[in-house]
């Protein structure tokens, strides 16, 4: 067409280039960390805006992370030069099925103004059946079959598809019709889980082709990121909307890495990689090989430790990024969890006066109990932090409580909303008034709202519960009226004034009270960005990304688990140790596939930095409440010595009393030997017995030093069990 090539694509490489350009047909992007895999989606994104081949509202793009979304929003706007008229169906999964679902959520038995049950809903909600059936649900435990069924749903499986051993693993044989019986309870209440914003979905397109058509129609384009980490529900899902009838374009797009697949603990299957060229046949395959974000040393360690997987399917990564004064990987090594958080929040201060930004710097956990530590040392030390993706604040008791009267307020029928806030603050409305209501909505196919309001009328009730329940009913007609009307996050504070739920934190003298107070007033301010009380509800019920202040230089602390696709120029490593990272449950659980998903992990937090990555382990950890002497972990071993070093010992390292300490097998003078040849935690490893080894994988705990504790910490500690 003679054009000027349009900014965007000038920097990109050949591979990248065609990976952009294929627009017509399937398209699958293999290829390492780093190389650009997400930028071609923007990129080609912005390429099908900029040359008119599709509006926004015809671009299906799916990303793991609202987080993820949003930026990529952002992204294609710098590169289309202006403002994108939305991008509707730019979301999770989970976010694109909801939309789905509000529109056509009565072809499976649902209204449109349906509500997502949270994790803790649901175990609620099986409890009842369970209960309901007159099962043990101390025997049975309701949480167990939530897991049950949220495997299934990963999987696509509903209560008719589910194997016959499946089915028969719960509850004397009872696990299909306990699974059925939750299904039809979750379409009277109007309600669905995280699970069915997949399944209900991938129903309706199966049972309706004319509207699956329709979408065909309608998505000109898909794009998918993070594919390696697809479930089974998730591809069939992609696979209806993408396959075409033949002769009509499959203009499919996914990008991943099977080496950063971390999430087959949660159904995902590395192998939706392989049916894609099955299942689209003359798929273009586009390989990536060039690394872009990190240094030589970076990759080097990544690519070494990586190569110890067996089962992959092998790519190639090189980097031009590399310089005479790069660092290498540093291993550094502390005494225990609150030396780690002490070092590495000098290292950080040190960074921080060579004028680094604390927005580069991250700090990776293996398991969120580590957060704390460090939280904790930031605070005392004044340096900005944000933890993304932890203890959710939406998952605080006070924030439930609340979002349980606004939900209510918001859909009448919602029970279990009803059923957690009709006796908080206490009211006088026990188990007894409840399990009246229960029984009676029950019986009459009603919401427990409306039951109430037909009870007080009977004299079914004490004349004080009559009472105490009256009042409530009067509240939630009042507020239902306002909803429409009043802004509503004065409605909000209405609510949770009138209701006594605020005054009942303020009559509280517990220490936590005045912080869940604070809690509320951030509710309230962080649903100011909000429309409506349901743009807020919905919202909610899918935040997959903690809150977060953007505007401030903090260093974000988060799992390796949600650092997926991000980088930073800095990143702290702390916690490799045996039995937490590799993971004790890894290990005990799935064998070789647990371990490999684990080193997946491990090259996952390595390739997020860009120029430093600083590793860290320490001698003793408390997992559990139990002191425990620690093993480096494996991985350590699993590095190159070419791209690594041993960093010199910390200097408050040996602080505390190591008296009697230096006994030990695991002599910790050795590890801090500055020593390139051997590196001091190799040493220190032969030191062990290969039995210690083994016995800790096992945790049968014999050769394990356990060290006695008292509620201090580590001080006077002596050691057991030898
Ligand atoms: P991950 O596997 O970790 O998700 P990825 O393959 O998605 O990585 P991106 O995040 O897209 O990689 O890119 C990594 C970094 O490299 C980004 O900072 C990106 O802007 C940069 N980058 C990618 N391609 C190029 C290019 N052609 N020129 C310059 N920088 C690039
Ligand atoms: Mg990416």
């Amino acid at each position: 067409d003679g054009g000027k090539r349009p900014d965007y694509l000038a920097g990109l490489n050949p591979e990248q280039t065609e990976a952009v350009e294929t627009l017509e047909g399937p398209v699958l992007v293999l290829a390492g960390a780093g190389t650009g895999k997400t930028r071609v989606l923007t990129t080609r994104i912005a390429h099908i805006l900029n040359t008119g081949r599709a509006f926004p509202s015809q671009i299906l793009a799916v990303t793991f992370t609202n987080k993820a979304a949003r930026e990529m929003k952002e992204r294609i706007a710098l590169l289309v030069g202006g403002a994108v008229e939305g991008m509707p169906w730019l979301g999770t999964f989970h976010s694109i099925g909801v939309k789905l679902l509000r529109r056509h959520g009565e072809l499976v038995g649902l209204r449109s103004d349906f509500t997502i049950l949270d994790t803790d809903d649901v175990v609620r909600l099986i409890k009842q059946i369970i209960q309901a059936e007159g099962l043990d649900d101390k025997r049975w435990p309701a949480k167990q079959f939530a897991g049950m069924i949220d495997t299934w749903k990963n999987k696509g499986l509903g209560p008719a598809d589910i194997p016959e051993g499946d089915a028969r693993a719960f509850a004397n044989g009872r696990g299909r019709y306990l699974y059925f019986a939750y299904q039809a309870r979750l379409t009277t209440l109007n309600a669905c889980d995280f699970g069915d914003l997949l399944m209900h979905p991938i129903a309706i397109f199966r049972k309706n082709p004319d509207l699956l058509k329709e979408y065909h129609g309608r998505f000109r384009y898909i794009l998918v990121d993070e594919y390696q980490d697809t479930n089974t529900a998730q591809y069939m899902w992609l696979r209806l909307l993408a396959q075409r009838p033949k002769g009509e374009l499959q203009n499919v797009c996914c990008v991943g890495d099977d080496d950063q697949s971390i999430y087959g603990w949660r159904g995902a299957e590395v192998d939706n990689i392989l049916r894609f060229e099955k299942d689209f046949p003359g798929a273009k395959v586009i390989k990536l090989e060039r690394n872009y974000r990190s240094t030589e040393h970076i990759l080097g360690a990544a690519a070494h430790l990586i190569a110890h997987n067996e089962g992959r399917l092998g790519k190639t990564l090189f980097t031009d990024r590399s310089d005479p004064d790069d660092v290498k990987v540093q291993v550094h090594a502390s005494w225990d969890s609150e030396e780690e958080a002490r070092a590495i929040g000098e290292e950080i201060e040190q960074l921080q006066r060579g004028k680094h930004l604390l927005n580069d710097m991250a700090i990776l956990v293996r398991a969120s109990f580590q957060m704390r530590e460090f939280e904790d040392r930031f605070v005392t030390l004044g340096l900005n932090y944000r933890v993304i993706g932890g203890p959710r604040f939406y998952e605080r008791l006070e924030i439930r409580d609340a979002m349980a009267y606004f939900r209510l307020v918001a859909q009448a029928s919602d029970d279990l909303a009803f059923e957690r806030i009709v006796n908080t603050p206490k009211r006088g409305l026990g188990d007894t008034t409840v399990r009246a209501l229960h029984d009676y909505a029950r019986a009459r196919d009603i919401p427990m709202l409306a039951a109430a309001a037909d009870i007080i009328e009977t004299d079914e009730l004490k004349p004080k519960a009559r009472k105490a329940l009256f009042d409530v009913i009067q509240s939630f007609r009042r507020w239902q009226e306002l909803l429409e009307n009043t802004p509503h996050t004065e409605l909000a504070e209405q609510i949770l004034e009138e209701s006594g739920y605020t005054d009942m934190w303020k009559n509280d003298k517990s220490a936590e009270a005045p912080g869940r107070l604070e809690n509320l007033k951030e509710l309230i301010r962080s649903m100011e960005s909000f429309e409506s009380m349901r743009g807020f509800l919905e919202h909610v019920s899918l935040v997959m990304d903690a809150e977060t202040n953007e505007n401030l230089d903090a260093v974000s602390i988060m799992t390796l688990h949600s650092a997926k696709g991000l980088e930073f120029d800095t990143v702290f490593l702390p916690g490799w140790e045996e039995g937490l990272f590799p993971h004790q449950r890894s290990l005990d659980e799935s064998g070789r596939a647990g371990l490999e998903e684990e080193r997946r992990l491990a090259y996952v937090g390595i390739t997020r930095a860009k120029h430093r990555c600083h590793i860290w382990f320490v001698s003793n950890r408390r997992i559990h409440g139990l002191w425990q002497s620690t093993l480096p972990s494996r991985f350590l071993d699993e590095l190159p010595e070419t791209h690594v070093e041993v960093a010199e010992m910390e200097q408050s390292y040996g602080g505390y009393g190591r008296g009697g300490y230096g006994q030990s097998r695991f002599d910790k003078a050795e590890p801090f030997a500055n020593s390139y040849s051997t590196p001091g935690w190799k040493r220190a490893q032969a030191n062990k017995t290969d039995a210690t080894r083994d016995n800790w994988g096992t945790r049968s705990g014999h050769a394990v030093e356990r060290i006695g504790y008292g509620e201090s910490g580590p001080k006077g500690r002596t050691i057991e069990g030898e």
